[in-house]
């Protein structure tokens, strides 16, 4: 077994051992059903070599994991001209939160945040109808992982339709200051499906490949974007990828990262490894508990921060 596999499986096992696993994201009502003890932990190195623990082929929501690739959509879409819509600047702020907006007259702080991604769909939706622009982003992620069998759970998608009001309240709110072209339905009907797609960590850490390799999958040697954009991505999921415990993740993990509330988090460590965890409790922030604690242990054992140490 090589250091990474063992790595990976001791993990995996102490993980499974820790009574402190967070609480499951209840406000999605589908969410709530999710096993707490769930733990599924996958990295894929430079050389393709792929270490999974426990839970890795288990699907689960990957909800705001899905911002990072549809921000690579929508930059490759309209490129820089897309700062015009979003900024890059953490927020400081819970990733539903509606205060920055109008002092900002609607731009958001960066494209993880709630508010952000919803601009970033609104992007892709441009020119489109809803069903291609959904059909875009799905075959992205299918094409990613190199896997055309991920879905969208559309009991999930509707589950965050019910009860989506402070999304709806953020997207109007957006509409009024003139930051969105289209209708707000439209945008909110593509961004709950893009959240609501379903992934297992092994996908998921493939799909983020290409953010390790400088834009290029090494395996297949096929460019997805540009080295710059790449590096540029990376830096805003370490600033931004956590809400406002994104100084914290970077401060233990020292990693770009990016969380969902189904739990997930994908982590890069540039030049050396995709890694995908999933863990549906969550703390305070919105962040994935034993996540972010299995992340923190990975990059320990690896040395694979990229503050060093
Ligand atoms: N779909 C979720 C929402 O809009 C995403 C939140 C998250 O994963 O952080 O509330």
């Amino acid at each position: 077994m090589s250091k990474l596999d063992c790595v990976v499986k001791e993990i995996a096992d102490e993980m499974r051992q820790r009574p402190d696993r967070g609480a499951v994201a209840d406000y999605i009502a589908e969410l709530a059903h999710i096993d707490p003890k769930a733990f599924g932990l996958a990295v894929i190195d430079a050389d393709g070599e792929l270490a999974c623990g426990g839970d890795c082929d288990t699907s689960f929501s990957i909800q705001s994991i899905s911002k990072v690739f549809t921000l690579t959509l929508a930059l490759g879409k309209v490129g820089d001209r897309l700062w015009q819509r979003v900024g890059r600047e953490p927020s400081g702020s819970p990733f539903n939160s509606i205060v920055q907006l109008e002092r900002e007259r609607g731009i958001p702080r960066n494209p993880f945040i709630n508010a952000g991604a919803i601009a970033v769909t609104d992007v892709i939706l441009s020119g489109h109808q809803p069903r291609e622009a959904l059909g875009e982003i799905l075959r992205f992620m299918q094409f990613l992982a190199d896997d055309p069998s991920i879905t969208i759970d559309s009991a999930v998608a509707a589950s965050e339709d019910r009860t989506g009001f402070r999304n709806r309240a953020l997207a109007n709110y957006m509409k009024s200051f003139g930051v969105l072209e289209n209708p707000v339905d439209f945008i909110l009907g593509v961004y709950f499906h893009h959240c609501a797609i379903a992934m297992s960590c092994r996908q998921l850490a493939l799909a983020g490949r290409f953010l390790a390799h400088q834009g290029r999958n090494p395996s297949t040697g096929l460019s997805v974007v540009q080295p710059e954009r790449a590096r540029r991505i990376n830096a805003i999921m370490l600033t931004c990828g956590h809400y406002d415990g994104s100084g914290e993740f970077a401060y233990r993990v020292g990693l770009p990262g990016k969380s969902g509330v189904g739990g997930g988090i994908l982590a890069i460590a540039p030049g050396k490894a995709s890694v995908a965890v999933w863990s549906p409790g969550l703390d305070a922030s919105g962040n994935s508990h034993l996540g972010r604690i299995a992340l923190e242990a990975l990059t320990n054992r690896m040395g694979w921060s990229i503050f060093g140490g």
